[in-house]
């Protein structure tokens, strides 16, 4: 079975273990083994920065360290047994940006990735680099080699001006507490879909959305022109998961996007956003996982709901092995 995953950062990463997991592909640590399956992953680049001159690509990194064995396990990003000697270097030096966490470990991935970036390689081809010592066990590819960086419309929390900062800025220094006048993925419409993305839903069997944040991750893939025909031309059945728990998004500040867009944090509005693929002209879904005790009505989309609380990889792996069951009903 040939699948497909769209992700964004440590929810599509935790997803992804579960795939893999229903799939009887090898868990984070067994030896690599041939397996009958393909999982190729379509991963979000809005959060990408460069940073003290290196190239940061934080849900790549997300995914190729969790996904390899070398996630923090607390933190759910950067790298386990991670030191922080290069920051506290350039905190000393008055070095900006001092909010954004450079561990060292990590800096050696930006490093190689920065060095073959400037050398003239695409992002995809520098991804699938890294991986050859991750070895995630499924095809990490970026939705687009162009740059493509979310900017956020707020007030300044201290002079109360309106600006434009980062997507990283608004989140990681911010908190995403100044609230979001709109959510901009800076460099979509110039952007090119990379081919292997287009191969890869073309050829799928299954096309599962992960319960990724709606509109900074799975929202900037589909900023990407292509990216949406494409996902809606495939011939595999696509099926989401909510990632809206009891009307509120877990673990993350995604309501904070959805408030700026005018979506409510339900199960249902996130889907009626998606929109039907058979019904609506723009829309991507046929099926739709929500938490046992949601429910949605959108048109055009079969909906069921099942546990969706990521607590191990057992429970997600069930998840998983729900959306391809309701993607073979939904097909
Ligand atoms: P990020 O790039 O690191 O923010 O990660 P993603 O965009 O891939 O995923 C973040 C989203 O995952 C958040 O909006 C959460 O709502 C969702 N999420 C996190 N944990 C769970 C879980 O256990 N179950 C579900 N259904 N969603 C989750
Ligand atoms: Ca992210």
């Amino acid at each position: 079975m040939k699948v497909v995953v769209l992700v964004g950062g440590v929810g599509g990463a935790r997803f992804l273990l579960g795939v893999k997991a229903a799939l009887g592909m090898p868990a984070v640590g067994e030896p690599e083994q041939p397996s009958e399956h393909e999982v190729t992953a379509v991963v979000n680049v809005g959060d990408d920065i460069w940073l003290h001159g290196l190239r940061v690509c934080p849900d790549l990194d997300t995914c190729m360290y969790t996904l390899g064995g070398g996630i923090d396990p607390d933190k759910g990003w950067g790298r386990q047994d991670e030191t922080w000697s290069v920051k506290e270097e350039l905190a000393a030096y008055g070095a900006d940006p001092t909010w954004f966490g450079l561990g060292d470990r990590d800096i050696a991935t930006h490093l190689v990735r920065s060095r073959m970036l400037r050398a003239g390689y695409p992002l995809s081809a520098v991804t699938e680099a890294l991986c050859d010592r991750w070895r995630p066990g499924v095809r990490l590819l970026p939705v687009t080699d162009d740059r493509v960086e979310t900017h956020v419309a707020i007030e300044d929390p201290e002079t109360g001006d309106p600006r434009a900062v980062h997507f990283q800025e608004w989140w990681v220094r911010y908190q995403a507490k100044p609230p979001a006048h709109a959510i901009v993925p800076v460099g979509a419409e110039e952007a090119e879909l990379c081919e292997p993305v287009r191969n890869a839903l073309a050829e799928a069997d299954v096309v599962l959305v992960a319960p990724s944040n709606p509109v900074v991750s799975i929202g900037t893939l589909l900023a990407v022109p292509g990216f949406r025909e494409a996902l809606r031309n495939s011939p595999a059945p696509v099926v989401g998961l909510s990632p809206i728990i009891g009307g509120r998004p877990l673990r993350g500040m995604a309501d904070a996007c959805l408030a700026a867009i005018g979506v409510d944090s339900t199960a249902e509005a996130v889907a009626r956003h998606y929109g039907s693929r058979k019904q609506d002209s723009t829309g991507i879904l046929d099926g739709w996982l929500v938490h046992t005790d949601d429910s949605a009505t959108v048109p055009g989309v079969q909906v069921r709901s099942v546990p969706l609380l990521m607590s191990d990889v057992a429970a997600t792996a069930e998840m998983a092995k729900a959306a391809f069951d309701l993607a073979e009903q939904a097909g």
